[in-house]
């Protein structure tokens, strides 16, 4: 009877909303099931050479678009990731995504572009890492393409002799470093020298005060410091001309944020790299 069809019908109905608010609540399930299903893809952000706007390299940013919350922040479930151990499986996905999308098309990029991935302390250490890497390097090096490992310096590494070790291996197998965030949190001499990257990257917040406020002694005092050091320079989060205008000024190698370009997909970017 109708009756009993309505019994039947509501019972389902709060068995799939028990079913979903447990999924709603266990944050990191839907999580772990995202990087089971790779609902987590690669976008790439490009970066320019200051001098000619050429561009030189790419940032690989994770992106989550979940069936029914949609877009995620990656400031959202990095650190989900990261706090429960999600963030070794999600970086190897990653990485095998990057393979997928660059592998045929790298030979479009300019000559010694750069391809940047960003890790987390849990990354270190781990032998896959090592391994996705060199694989990376070996598929990707046409064109004569380097991976880049940006790390960041809000959290701080403790340098082991093990971790020494893992970073020696990444560099005998041609692999950079980049200090990302640089300005937010350690800037400190004796860590940049144990880690001794190839490039800092000078945080957004730093580059939104130019033009902004007429004391630009913070950002000044960076870039002198990352020059002193022998580091090639990333200016992350240029958003106007006039922030442009003024890292060009100061010699900076390298320029990246939405007012060159937003981070894309793999489509959009071969997309710019073959009609440039
Ligand atoms: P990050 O590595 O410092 O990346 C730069 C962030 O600034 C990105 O945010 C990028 O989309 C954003 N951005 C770029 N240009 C501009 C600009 O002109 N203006 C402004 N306001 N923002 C700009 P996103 O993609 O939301 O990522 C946030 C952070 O999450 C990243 O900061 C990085 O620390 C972390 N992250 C993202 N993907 C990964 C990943 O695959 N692995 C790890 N371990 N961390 C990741
Ligand atoms: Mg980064
Ligand atoms: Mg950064
Ligand atoms: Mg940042």
């Amino acid at each position: 009877s109708y009756k009993n069809l309505n019994t039947m019908l509501s019972g389902i109905n709060a068995g799939l909303a028990r079913c979903f608010s447990r999924r709603l609540h266990s944050p990191i399930n839907t999580l772990r099931t995202a990087i089971a299903q790779r609902q987590i893809a690669p976008f790439y952000q490009p970066f320019i050479d200051a001098r000619s706007g050429q561009i030189a390299g790419i940032e690989v940013l994770a992106r989550w678009r979940h069936p029914l919350y949609g877009y995620v922040s990656p400031d959202v479930f990095i650190p989900l990731a990261e706090k429960h151990h999600l963030i070794v499986p999600l970086t190897h996905l990653l990485m095998e995504q990057v393979v997928t999308d660059l592998q045929h098309q790298i030979h479009r990029f300019p000559h010694g572009t750069y391809i940047c991935i960003n890790i987390s302390a849990q990354n270190c250490l781990d032998p896959r890492f090592e391994c996705d890497t060199r694989e990376m390097v070996r598929k990707l090096k046409a064109n004569q393409s380097h991976v880049v490992v940006e790390i960041t310096e809000r959290h701080p590494l403790h340098f082991t002799p093990q971790l020494n070790e893992w970073f020696a291996a990444l560099r005998r197998a041609d692999i950079s470093l980049a200090l990302d965030d640089f300005g937010t949190g350690y800037s400190n001499l004796a860590y940049i020298s144990a880690l001794n990257p190839e490039f800092i990257k000078i945080d957004k917040q730093f580059v939104s005060q130019i033009g902004v406020s007429d004391d630009t002694r913070l950002v000044d005092s960076l870039i002198d410091l990352a020059k002193n050091m022998r580091l090639k320079i990333i200016a992350e989060g240029v958003e106007t001309e006039a922030q442009a205008n003024y890292l060009r000024s100061k010699r900076i190698d390298y320029l990246q944020g939405f007012y060159f370009s937003k981070p894309l997909s793999a489509s959009e970017l071969i997309y710019q790299v073959a009609t440039r």
